[in-house]
């Protein structure tokens, strides 16, 4: 089949009448791709008025132009109206999802709809079939993932299995989407919204081929080439390949910018157990890559567990980076990985965000220490670095037999912070609990205000490490601008960690020999367009930026450069409010 270089194919899947349709959705030179394509479709599909679980609210997995054509070009967008916040939003993931729908023949699938029993949906590029798994209701993640493989086997060609846990059944507003074992549609709770549609996992079977629009095959195989080389030379991935992620925690615990214990600390001696050093020589097994690309980024820990008495073993893979160990390590005052590992695995298990998860069970930790909350609340005893209450905390949180957990598994901490008070400390920027960078000013906005409420929307944690004068306007600026250039490469859907190998120009010359002239000329512009439209939707969808928090716990740590400074923080909120209102067209108090 030949990509359309002008149109969008979205197969849309209506779990409800259990029927599908493919949509040839205009146009590419608009919403691009990936995150783009999600924000087109979500503006003409969605609902902005409905709750978050309508069952006419769509989820949608998108890929880009560029997707399997280009090292890198690996992830998926995944873009759903979240139950942690309402709005709508993103999560984005790698694995073999990208190239399976590309050899499937999607640019999208789209799912509406509620099914009437626990269900499997299987797709190919000629073949859609939902299947029910009731008997996999309560399952964990891994359980899930060895039965949906029996599903797609009698399938070829490239593979990929999405599935939740009990806790995406269970509507726990942080639960994630698990894809292909070690990636993750992790933050704002898109495993909610695929288990309110009934819907326990996703079978994509790459089974096509496809043809380029056109262009020059000569040109694409010299650019591949170039391109690979610069993806594989840099010393920043080969970084990402050798240590991964977790070196940053030396460095970040060095610049006092490593949350510890509910951010009471920055920066703490027992470091030395969580390197990335320490947890490659002690505990690496191997590493794995995306489908696409030659970095290999992804590092899998062999962890072994005694039962009985008798050495007896109990082998198991988990999955490590520097959000998970400092979300499920530093946060709750853990440095052993050899207690960390298996609160990870048990995260998994259950299918909830690491992050969020980790972040919440802090902030219960600290809660109960001053007395806010009482053991009544907890069942358990938490108490930071004693992994035994975090293990069994893990389950409590995603069955919630009490009010507690029940609030605290839908919200969050800053959900659990307005029942039982504690808000000063709830580790949470605006909509979402925060990621691991304690840098300052222009992080706590961007974090707060941002359109995914992560770290991922745009640099502010490096712009707060830069030199750069306190400026509000400059640092909006920056953050905006980024912003734009991020949306880009999440609309071709490229690594973030090779941002800086894919420039504007380079896209655009990808996109011309791969045959989208269209797209490559307006590039630029829909970049700009498809900003703005995420901002409307987010603000059709609830998003009132004054009403965002920045509790006093990020005013009172210190880091290499001393306190937040208020002054500033408030300058640059207040600007930044302005910036995004504006892309948004929405009127405001600010205004
Ligand atoms: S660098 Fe890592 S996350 Fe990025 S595409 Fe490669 S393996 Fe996946």
């Amino acid at each position: 089949m030949r990509i359309n270089p002008d149109v969008s194919r979205v197969l849309h899947v209506d779990m409800t009448t259990g029927k599908a349709q493919i949509l040839d959705f205009d146009s590419r030179a608009r919403h691009m791709g990936g995150s783009g394509l999600a924000a087109a479709l979500y503006e003409a599909y969605g609902t902005p008025s409905a709750p978050w679980d309508d069952p006419t609210e769509p989820i949608i997995f998108a890929i880009g132009p560029l997707t399997g054509l280009f090292p890198v070009m690996t992830k998926v967008v995944c873009g759903f109206r979240s139950p942690h916040t309402g709005q709508w939003t993103e999560s984005h993931a790698g694995g073999r999802l990208g190239l399976s729908l590309r050899f499937a023949g999607y640019d999208a699938l789209m799912i509406t709809g509620r099914a009437s029993a626990l269900s499997a949906l299987e797709v190919g590029s000629r073949s859609m079939q939902v299947h029910n798994v009731h008997y996999l209701r309560g399952r964990g993640v891994f359980g899930t993932g060895r039965e949906l493989r029996r599903i797609g086997r009698h399938m070829s060609g490239h593979r990929s299995t999405m599935r939740i846990g009990p806790a995406g059944e269970n509507g726990l507003s942080f639960a994630c989407i698990n894809v292909d074992s070690f990636r993750h549609f992790g933050r704002l709770g898109s495993g909610a919204v695929m288990g309110s549609k009934n819907l326990k996992g996703v079978v994509v079977t790459g089974d096509g081929a496809f043809e380029l629009p056109g262009g020059d095959s000569k040109a694409l195989n010299k650019l591949y080439k170039d391109s690979f080389m610069e993806v594989t030379s840099t010393s920043k991935m080969k970084k990402y390949h050798d240590l991964g992620t977790p070196e940053n925690l030396e460095p970040l615990n060095e610049l006092r910018a490593l949350p510890w214990r509910n951010l009471q600390a920055t920066s703490d001696p027992a470091i030395s157990t969580v390197t990335g050093k320490y947890l490659a020589e002690e505990y690496l097994l191997r590493k794995a890559a995306c489908a696409g690309c030659p970095v290999g980024c992804i590092h899998i820990a062999n962890l072994r567990q005694q039962f009985g008495e008798d050495h007896e073993y109990l082998y198991k893979q988990v999955s490590y980076d520097y959000e998970l160990i400092f979300a499920q390590g530093t946060m709750l005052g853990l440095s052993d990985p050899q207690d960390i590992l298996p609160v990870l695995d048990e995260t998994e298990s259950c299918g909830l965000d690491s992050m969020t998860t980790g972040v919440a069970l802090a902030w219960a930790t600290e809660a109960l220490a001053k007395g806010i909350i009482s053991e009544e609340e907890t069942l358990v005893p938490l108490q930071f670095g004693e992994v035994d209450g975090y293990l069994k905390a893990l389950r409590l949180l995603t069955n919630a037999p009490n009010e507690f957990w029940h609030t605290l598994g839908r919200g969050g901490a800053n959900a659990a912070a307005k029942k039982y008070g504690g808000e000063d400390f709830a580790c949470v920027l605006g909509g979402q609990e925060m990621a691991g960078y304690a840098t300052g000013e222009a992080y706590y906005v961007s974090h707060a205000l941002g359109f995914r409420h992560s770290h991922l929307d745009s640099g502010g944690y490096s712009y707060d490490q830069s030199d750069k004068p306190k400026d509000a306007q400059k640092a909006s600026d920056f953050l905006v601008s980024d912003e734009r250039d991020r949306v880009i490469i999440n609309s071709m859907v490229g690594c973030m960690f090779a941002r800086k190998e894919y420039s504007l120009e380079r896209m655009q010359e990808c996109l011309h020999v791969a045959g989208f002239t269209a797209l490559s000329d307006t590039l630029a512009q829909a970049g700009t367009d498809m900003q703005h439209l995420r901002w409307k939707l987010k603000f059709d969808t609830g998003f009132v930026p004054e009403e965002q928090t920045i509790p006093k716990r990020f005013m009172e740590v210190t880091n290499w450069k001393g306190q937040a400074d208020p002054v500033y923080l408030q300058d640059l909120r207040n600007t930044y409010t302005n910036a995004i209102r504006t892309m948004a067209g929405a009127q405001g108090a600010l205004e």
